[in-house]
């Protein structure tokens, strides 16, 4: 196992707020000196645009552009670079696939599957796909704690006419895996895509896209101690080659004339037209390294203990009510009894505790859990049991006249 205390060592904003207790990991993560040096590294030596420039320091940013495909191909278990497309960040790549696969190749009478517990961005880019070609977005019933149910996926397979399941991998506010392997062998037995929305997966479980041969497969670097304004959409390359891009431009072209005759390049460059967030992703690739040098089975294994800690403190506690109590992941959602959520979460930072209070983006879960409105702490690797402890402390205490002093 990993030296947590070491660990903490390598983030600025826990040397530099070393009373803050940052629980809001599912909403972004800190990022490693390694990962800022990186970026800065970039931005002092070598800044320069990438593919176009004839002269050295753009040569070499390219390299390490196109070095870092490499990476997150190692880390999907990609069968190659081409796959690998960097876009904007894990809602930019879902429309890239909802526009460029779906609105292309989906039509009336066709059946979009996906679940109530998706966040926006795993949605929405549907429900337009679904206003645009006439398809049909159908839900999943899932359990009374957001968990998949089989049995009901595999009968809304049978009903027919599914091209495609749009699946979160984890669920953002109930910390459940979704059995993906399963998802997909079932949806390609009846003939279908499936796009999983890999956001709290990617920075937390080891993923081998091979393995289950998912179709579509995104993610955002911020969740994963990268920058922000990142992120990647992996893609079949036979599929990745029917698509249409979403955005048009310099760099995603190969030829074009007056008579608007348009030459697109290659997979995967032709979607990634304009110029790159060039130093993120560079800096993407060593936050990658770095996540990967600690491991991802022991990420997720040490998550997962510090969110059964969390449970088992507070259970038993009168004054919560927790609506995940058997999350797989270092997501837990629960709520102080009789108080808003948000007045909590006003309490707990006049404690320098940090949560997330709120629907989530996932607004369509209140149909499942029964509130609209939930605390959710979210752990990473650089979290102790000790900052737990003193969490428990502060919640076995919290009323509602505290958080309305607070707030007042
Ligand atoms: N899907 C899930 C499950 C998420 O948790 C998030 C981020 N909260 C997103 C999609 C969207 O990610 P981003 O805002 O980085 O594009």
């Amino acid at each position: 196992m990993f030296d947590v205390m070491k660990i903490r060592q390598d983030f600025a904003m826990i040397r530099n707020h070393p009373e803050l207790i940052y629980f809001d990991n599912g909403a972004t993560s800190f990022k490693p000196d390694c990962v800022l040096d990186t970026l800065m590294d970039y931005y002092r030596n070598y800044n320069s645009n990438i593919h176009r420039g004839d002269y050295d320091i753009s040569f070499y940013a390219s390299k390490r552009y196109e070095e870092v495909r490499g990476i997150v191909r190692e880390l999907l278990n990609a069968r190659s670079d081409e796959e690998i497309i960097f876009t904007a960040g894990d809602t930019a790549s879902i429309n890239t696939i909802a526009y460029g696969y779906g609105e292309k190749f989906l039509k009336k009478g066709d059946v979009i599957l996906s679940t109530e517990v998706e966040h926006a961005s795993d949605i929405l880019p549907w429900f337009r796909t679904a206003k645009k070609t006439g398809a049909e977005i159908r839900f999943v019933p899932v359990d009374d704690q957001g968990r998949f149910l089989m049995d009901e996926y595999t009968r809304c397979l049978d009903e027919g006419n599914v091209k495609l399941v749009c699946v979160t991998y984890v669920s953002n506010v109930l910390g459940y895996k979704y059995p993906a392997k399963e998802i997909v062998s079932r949806a390609h037995e009846h003939g279908a895509l499936v796009s999983l929305d890999a956001a709290q997966a990617a920075p937390h479980i080891p993923i081998d896209v091979q393995d289950l041969d998912v179709d579509f497969l995104s993610f955002s670097s911020h969740k994963m101690c990268g920058p922000e304004g990142i992120g990647v959409l992996y893609g079949k390359k036979p599929l990745l080659d029917q698509m249409d891009p979403l955005l048009l431009g310099g760099g995603g072209n190969a030829r074009f004339d007056a008579s608007g005759n348009v030459i697109l390049k290659n997979t995967p460059h032709q979607f990634e037209a304009g110029t790159p967030n060039i130093g993120a992703v560079i800096a993407l690739g060593e936050a990658i390294r770095y996540i990967r040098k600690i491991g991802l089975d022991q990420i997720d294994e040490y998550e997962s203990r510090l969110a059964h800690y969390f449970v088992e403190k507070i259970k038993d506690l009168d004054n919560i009510i927790i609506y995940n109590p058997h999350t797989e992941t270092g997501i837990v959602s629960f709520n102080v009894k009789g108080v808003f959520s948000q007045d909590a979460a006003s309490y707990f930072n006049s404690k320098n505790i940090a949560v997330r209070s709120g629907n989530h983006c996932a607004k369509m879960l209140v149909d499942i859990i029964g509130v609209s409105d939930t605390i959710r702490a979210s752990f990473y690797f650089y979290n102790t049991f000790e900052e737990i402890d003193r969490f428990v402390d502060v919640l076995r205490e919290t009323t509602l006249e505290k958080c309305i002093e607070v707030i007042l």
